[in-house]
This record gives C-alpha cells, structure tokens and sequence, in this order.
C-alpha cells in the first residue's frame, strides 16, 4: 500500500531540517479523498531552503491525472452542493478543531519546505484558521435578500447559490493561510475545488487534506493536483471549471487572470506589492522602530504586506542610526532553530535575485547602510540566507524600488512633508497595504483618506484585515472585482438567484394576457 503522504510529512516534521535521505519521498496527490501517487515521469524536487537538502519529489501532474481531479470534483458537486448549509457548518466546526490540534505539526513542516521560524509558521497556520472560524459562520454569511410586496401579492427573494467546481493557485510564501483563504470558502458555500499549491511547498495543504477527511467532507470535494505552468494552464483553459482564485506574483497573477477570463471563468488575482511604512517625527519612536524592523525583515520580508519601503518624513530621518542598530541585532538561522528571527529565502534563485537587486541599487547611489548579504550562518552553509539589509537615500527611479523585491531589504528615503510622502506613495504601481506612524490624528486622517492604497494601517505596520472584512490589496496589486476572504469573498464564491413570485386568491386569478411591460 501506498505511504500515505501524512505520515511521511509527520516524519519529515519530527526529524526537523536533519532529515537525510538518499531517494527523497514523493508528494502525493488528493484524488476523490485518496493519497495517490503520480504516475507522471516530470517531477520537481523540493529543497529545505536551510540546507538545500532534496526532502520530497512534487509530480507535475499528467493530464489525465488533472483532469480526474477535474471529473471528481464536478460528481462530488452534485450532492454537496444540495447538502444542507447545517451539514457543510458542522464539517467546517470539526475542521476548525483539526487544525486548532495540529497547529504545531502543520508549522514544523512549513518551517520544512518554506523556511520561516516556527513562531511565524504558526501564525500563518492561525491566520488561515481565523478564515475557517469566520465560515462557521455561514447561517449569517450566505443570507439572501427578501423585499414582499414588490407588487399585488407579489414577492422577491434571492438565494445565493454556489458556482460548480472552482480552482485555487497559491504561491509559496503562506503555504497554510492563502490556501486556507480559498477552499474553506468554496467549501461552506457549496462548491468543491481543485487546489494546486505551490510546487515548492505542498506540504501543509496536504497535510490539511487529511484533517478535512477526518472531519467529514464526503470524498472529492477538494482535490489536489500539483505541478506549474501546464497545471495553471490546463485550470486556466479546463471548462468544468467556473471561477479561479490565485495569489502570487504579478507576472503569473496577469496571466492567470487574462487567460481565465477570456475563457469565461471569474478570476480573482492577488499579486505583488511594495508597501511603504511612511513615518512622522511625532510618532512614538521606540514602537515605530520596532515595528517598522519587525515588518520588514519578519519571514526573511517574503509577506506580500512586508513593509519593505521607509519613508521618513522631515527630522524623523535622524532615527535612521538606531533602525540600522535594531536591523543589526536580529538574529538569522534555520527557522526551527529557537533563536531565529528570520529563516532563508526559499531557493539560491530567490537568494541571488536580492543580492543583485541590493547591488543595482549600491550601483545606481543609494546608501548601503547595513549589508546582510555575506551573512554566514554556521551549521548552515549551504542554506539561503541574506541577513537584515538596509538601503538608503533610494530614489523612485532605482531599480531596488521598482521591482519588488521580496527578501530581508529595507529600502529607505527622506522627504519634507507629508504630501510628499503620499505622492511617492501613489505613484508607486502597487496598493496592497501602506503604514503611516504619528501621533496626530489629522495626520493619519489625512494619510488614510488620500493615499491610494487598499489596506491602511494607522500605527499598525501590517495591517492584513481579519476574515470579517476582506484582503483589499488595490490597483496593481489586485486584478478582479471581489476580494478573498470575509463578505467579498462569499461573494466571489456564490451566483445570486432571484426569484418573483405571485401567490393569490383563485377569486383574484389573471383574467386575460397582459402584452404590455409589467410595471
Ligand atoms: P509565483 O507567481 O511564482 O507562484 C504562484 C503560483 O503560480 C504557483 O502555484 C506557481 O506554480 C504558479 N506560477 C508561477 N509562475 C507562473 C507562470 N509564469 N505562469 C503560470 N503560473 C505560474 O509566486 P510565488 O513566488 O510563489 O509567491 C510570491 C509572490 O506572491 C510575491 O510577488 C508576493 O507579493 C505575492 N503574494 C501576494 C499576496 C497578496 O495577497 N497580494 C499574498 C502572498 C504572496
């Protein structure tokens, strides 16, 4: 009999980053609520990005595989999209409970595959739980709208209804949370979903498969299938398949949306960022310092809401020396490793992609003021670390700030007065989240109401709403019409019927056609 991928993953975790092994296990995938393995001969080897040891063999799947994946969801929607919204809450009650008793097995093996500490990997475990208890709360959520009396003895209603078989595409740095966004959500409002997680780090959402078994989701409601670019063309291209949520990068993110759009699928697509913190000199300077490191160089700065771009306003700037000595101080090693303040990028390409983009930035005059890029982490030599970097005095025009740059690197400038600030910051093509630190009310006010960005935070450096409002990344950070999460994303997940009905009197009975436009 097949190993099942759950207990190899338990050994994985229980083993930590010293896992060796000479022929590396094999991800399996989740078919109609089984662990099957691939019969593909393409497979993509994963590496713990703190050793770059070969720690599991993710398929990429074939096409027949995917579409059974496809054919198991569409059967499977047939009955649990006429289960009782009762049946889908109870489910998602035990599923919650699940993960709440696992939370700690689920981390151990993110820290595995992705490389963060192991606080951060429980939080992203919580994060997405947050998003499982708000959908117990479906009774409320998928309410339809009632109006009687629209006219003589008539009434409208409407339903909210869910689309058929969705697909969820998710990206490597929250390998439990944005997976946890979209198929608990397709799930409570009825739908069944194929996920295909990232290649680098299936782990957690496999691990997440058998919760959901053990907690009563008949077979096939979600399947998993893995693989890259064939995987996210064939669900961008599949018909049975009604609506795609994806969150990654910008390059897969226009893709994925232009490609299922234009085969008539409704498309939601959270993309990159690069979120400025902007700070005032009357902010209280201890607790911006701090969040403002904590923010940026948290996860190795690989959150899409790490505020990866400074913006002192005015003699705020003379705190730069004490950010720079705060910066210096954190410590970088393996993420299970209990000192770890941050882990290592999650491959060399990610690695060397910082490293050059920290040099174009040296080259194109910006200050190097803390260099973390011969950072060496002892024990761990082969592993892609950079440490805590910050450029400074960087201009709109570099390169550093153009592009996202997805690692440890604080990049910093100096402007007068808040209108500047927030002109930088709306010229910047991205509106996924923005900070602003003061202690002046009008400040803020003015700040939240004129920057041009879908996430705020008022003394709060990342301000990732919880599941009762939704993700609102904006402008280039977005493309679609409904967010993920909260009373967006029941939206996204659900079609609204409206029904018109007339009961009356048989005394009262339509005597003859009525040809003219009911008004
Ligand atoms: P990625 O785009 O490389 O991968 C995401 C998914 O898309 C994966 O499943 C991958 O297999 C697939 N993919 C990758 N390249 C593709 C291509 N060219 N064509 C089709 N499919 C492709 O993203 P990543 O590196 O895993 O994640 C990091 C990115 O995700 C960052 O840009 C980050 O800002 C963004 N992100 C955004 C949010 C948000 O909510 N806005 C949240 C997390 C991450």
């Amino acid at each position: 009999m097949a190993l099942l991928r759950i207990a190899q993953i338990k050994q994985l975790a229980s083993h930590g980053c010293r896992f060796y092994s000479a022929s590396a296990p094999t991800t399996k995938m989740f078919i109609n609520g089984k662990f099957v393995e691939s019969k593909t001969d393409r497979w993509i080897d994963l590496h713990n990005p703190a050793t770059n040891e070969v720690i599991t063999r993710v398929p990429q799947c074939t096409q027949e595989e995917m579409q059974s994946a496809v054919d198991v969801s569409a059967e499977a929607f047939k009955s649990w999209s006429q289960s009782t919204v009762l049946t889908r809450q109870q489910c998602m009650f035990k599923f919650q409970q699940l993960i709440k008793d696992n939370l700690k097995e689920i981390a151990k093996l993110i820290t595995l595959e992705q490389g963060k500490t192991l606080v951060d990997a429980e939080g992203d475990v919580m994060r997405g739980l947050q998003v499982v208890e708000h959908c117990c709360s479906i009774t409320s959520l998928q309410l339809g709208e009632t109006m009687s009396s629209i006219a003589k003895d008539m009434d409208t209603y409407t339903v909210r209804l869910p689309l058929g078989v969705c697909a969820g595409i998710t990206p490597f740095n929250f390998p439990a949370m944005i997976p946890l966004w979209m198929f608990p959500t397709a799930l409570i409002t009825g739908n069944t979903m194929v996920v295909k997680p990232s290649e680098r780090d299936p782990g957690a959402v496999m691990f997440m498969m058998q919760l959901l078994q053990d907690a009563g989701f008949p077979d096939g409601t979600v399947n998993v299938i893995h693989g890259a670019h064939d995987a996210v063309n064939f669900i961008c291209d599949n018909p049975t398949i009604k609506a795609i949520s994806f969150v990654g990068s910008d390059q897969a993110g226009t893709y994925i949306y232009e490609r299922g759009s234009k085969n008539g699928k409704r498309v939601q697509s959270n993309m990159g960022a690069k979120n400025h913190g902007v700070i005032m000199p009357d902010a209280n300077k201890e607790n911006t310092l701090n969040q403002l490191v904590g923010a940026a160089f948290g996860a190795a700065g690989q959150r899409c809401m790490a505020l990866s771009t400074a913006v002192f306003v005015g003699e705020a700037k003379e705190w730069i020396p004490e950010l720079v000595e705060k910066a210096r101080k954190l410590k970088v090693n393996a993420g299970h490793e209990p000192d770890a303040d941050l882990g290592p990028l999650i491959s060399p390409a990610a690695k060397n992609r910082v490293l050059e983009l920290v040099q174009s930035g040296v080259d194109q005059g910006a200050e190097l003021l803390l260099d973390g890029r011969n950072v060496k982490v002892p024990g761990y030599d082969k592993g892609n670390f950079v440490g805590p970097t910050i450029l400074h005095k960087v201009k709109s025009d570099m390169k550093c700030y153009e592009e996202e740059i997805f690692g440890p690197v604080l990049v910093s400038m100096e402007v007068d007065t808040l209108d500047e600030a927030i002109d930088v910051v709306n010229k910047n093509k991205y509106g996924n989240g923005t900070a602003i630190f003061t202690s002046n009310g009008a400040v803020a006010r003015k700040y939240t109401m004129e920057s041009d960005v879908g996430q705020v935070g008022v003394n709060v450096p990342i301000p990732v709403p919880l599941p009762m409002f939704s993700f609102t990344g904006s402008r280039g950070s977005f493309m679609g019409d409904a967010n993920f999460y909260g009373k967006q994303g029941i939206n996204f997940y659900t079609q609204i019927k409206t029904v018109t009905q007339m009961w009356r009197d048989e005394d009262a009975t339509v005597t003859k056609p009525a040809v003219s436009m009911p008004v």
